[in-house]
């Protein structure tokens, strides 16, 4: 019941998001030793020089009173669905769609901390993540819309 409820709030009120996990660990084989950079046509890693984890989940987003910290607009809290596999650090990636297609970046949040709201019998309803804004340098950021593009077709 808590469940139904909560998918149709999200159903309703939420969008889609793209969340992506760095993993700079997992380098490319198009690593170019010698000049200290990937391959910038690179159809693995799109030129970010390691690999892309990329998922897509329906998510609500709500801003945060925090002028308490002093810096309004920098906190927010996103709901996704209980399935949603996302850990701390993990980036939440606002993207503008145009007919499924991931047209731009329109903002990126970090995941400070998760928590699984449960229910009777431990039953998971859905995950609320706290995030802060995150700055993403250009350069990636055309990388990883080019990921996002390829990689999340509708
Ligand atoms: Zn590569």
């Amino acid at each position: 019941m808590l469940l139904k409820r909560a998918e149709q709030i999200l159903e309703k009120y939420g969008w889609d998001v793209v969340v992506l996990r760095p993993t700079q660990k997992l380098q490319c084989n198009c690593w170019k030793e010698i000049y200290r950079e990937p391959d910038s046509g690179c159809s693995i890693c799109y030129g970010l020089g390691w690999i892309p984890h990329l998922s897509k989940w329906k998510a609500r987003f709500m801003p945060m009173d925090d002028s308490s910290f002093g810096s309004p607009g920098v906190y927010s809290v996103w709901y996704l669905p209980r399935d949603a596999r996302v850990v701390t650090g993990d980036i939440i990636i606002d993207v503008e769609w145009e007919h499924g297609y991931a047209k731009d970046i329109t903002d990126r949040y970090r995941i400070d901390a998760s928590y699984n709201y449960k229910y009777a019998y431990n039953e998971r309803i859905y995950i609320k993540t706290v995030c802060s804004r995150l700055k993403i340098d250009d350069y990636q950021e055309v990388n990883i819309l080019a990921a996002i593009r390829a990689r999340l077709p509708i």
